[in-house]
């Protein structure tokens, strides 16, 4: 059993063939799939997958792509779909220097407006980090998340895991640990504590080896626990079974 915790399976890559991908993940053992918000539409989309489907959650929220988008009509909006009982986290929320698609200042005030919401909402919240280390920390530190967090597709070093873990949040890995220049995020994936990592795919994005470049689908997040179990020189089950129970502890809903 595994728990892909980040993907986008309303992407209108799977319109042909939604079935049939859900019909591999689940006859591979993959029980549950988050799929996750980059904006208002896709957020509902979210949620109505996740009351669609048993084996699919939800996480709602505005990526830093779409910070500018945002106003106090879409926090309206978000807050009345947290109520949804299948939605288990706020994301994906942070920051992006590297494609910079909204300025950044409007990044990160939506980043720490967000950080309330999901406080105010009781669920923790998915970072999005593309080359924003240190305003990322800044944030963080300054404004921690009641209910934690993830770093999705964790891609800084282990100097900045050891804070973040230390804060309380976790990792979770992606497609990107079975690249052959990954040396960092493997380094990471070794020291990291087993009861801190996740796994996701990130699908239809990030596709792990040996299918790197061809379209991701939850599917394949057995490569990711294929690759962490070698680093770990533990078993696959070990490795889907324990980020299953990580997924479960940090995924939970506050009562
Ligand atoms: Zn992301
Ligand atoms: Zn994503």
């Amino acid at each position: 059993m595994i728990w892909d915790t980040h993907a986008h399976l309303d992407d209108l890559v799977y319109t042909e063939d939604f079935q049939e991908v859900v019909a591999r993940l689940l006859s591979a053992g993959i029980s549950r799939v988050t799929n996750v918000g980059y904006d208002l539409s896709s957020s509902e989309r979210s949620v109505k997958l996740a009351q669609d489907y048993d084996f699919i959650h939800a996480a709602i929220g505005i990526h830093p792509h779409n910070a500018e988008e945002a106003t106090d009509e879409t926090w309206a909006k978000l807050l009345l779909l947290a109520k949804q009982p299948k939605v288990l986290a706020w994301g994906e929320i942070g920051l992006d220097y590297y494609r910079d698609l909204s300025p950044r200042l409007i990044q990160k005030e939506v980043f720490v407006q967000q950080i309330s919401l999901a406080n105010e909402a009781g669920l923790p919240i998915v970072i999005h980090n593309r080359d924003a280390h240190q305003d990322v920390l800044e944030i963080i530190k300054a404004h921690p998340p009641k209910y934690g967090g993830v770093f999705h597709c964790y891609s800084g070093s282990w100097e900045m895991a050891k804070i973040v873990l230390n804060l309380g949040f976790y990792l979770s890995f992606a497609g990107p640990v079975t690249y052959k220049n990954a040396r960092h995020t493997v380094e990471v994936a070794a020291q990291a504590p087993l009861d801190r990592i996740l796994v996701e795919t990130d699908s239809p994005y990030l596709t792990p080896e040996p299918r790197r470049g061809k379209r991701n689908e939850p599917l394949y997040v057995r490569e990711v626990v294929k690759k962490l179990a070698e680093i770990k020189n533990l078993s696959f089950e070990d490795i889907a079974s324990q980020t299953m129970r990580n997924a479960e502890i940090i995924f939970r809903r506050a009562e």
